[in-house]
């Protein structure tokens, strides 16, 4: 069920005006009303919804600033949002400012928060998700290093070979020589 983002939508959207729907990020796979204060979206990114049911059944959730469901996210459903976000963004550069603001929190309680649920900082958890999705590439793939590096969000190659090394005790190559 689809329903357009007329000019109307977004100009309620962009100026934080009260309207009969709410809206989702697909980047960010969560939902706001339109007088949410959060960032905002990316016009290409944004899909209306009429209820908040028709957002969940979607795949979305709520956003924990403006609350469309009315009810306060606990934190372990901001940690899962958190955590469905840097799935599907751990290709990019993300920088803690950078996750806070598109999971509508402060940098402070997002370092905080995340760490006392899953006792790992948010850092350690997306350089967990770059692993393995490398481990994944540098086993189906031909990938030259630098490639697998940069596909997977490592700023360099020398970073992902210290990451790599620090967490499996081998080189990419030696693991790529072990698992083709
Ligand atoms: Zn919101």
């Amino acid at each position: 069920m689809l329903h357009p983002l007329t000019n109307g939508r977004w100009q309620k959207i962009i100026t934080n005006q009260s309207g009969n729907f709410f809206y989702g990020v697909k980047t960010t796979k969560i939902f706001c009303k339109p007088t949410c204060h959060s960032k905002t979206p990316n016009k290409d990114n944004v899909l209306i919804f009429k209820t908040t049911r028709e957002a969940i059944k979607s795949g979305f959730r709520p956003c924990k600033r403006c609350q469309p469901t009315g009810q306060t996210l606990s934190n372990d459903e901001w940690v899962n949002q958190i955590k469905k976000y840097l799935q599907l963004n751990y290709q990019q550069k993300l920088t803690l400012d950078k996750i806070a603001l598109d999971c509508h929190g402060s940098s402070s309680s997002l370092q905080r928060i995340f760490k006392k649920i899953t006792n790992k900082s948010p850092n350690d958890y997306l350089i967990e998700l770059r692993l393995q999705h490398s481990q994944q590439l540098l086993r189906e793939t031909d990938y030259s290093i630098k490639t697998i590096a940069a596909r997977c969000g490592f700023n360099s190659d020398t970073y992902f070979n210290t990451s790599f090394k620090t967490k499996y005790h081998q080189t990419p190559l030696d693991y790529k020589y072990h698992n083709n």
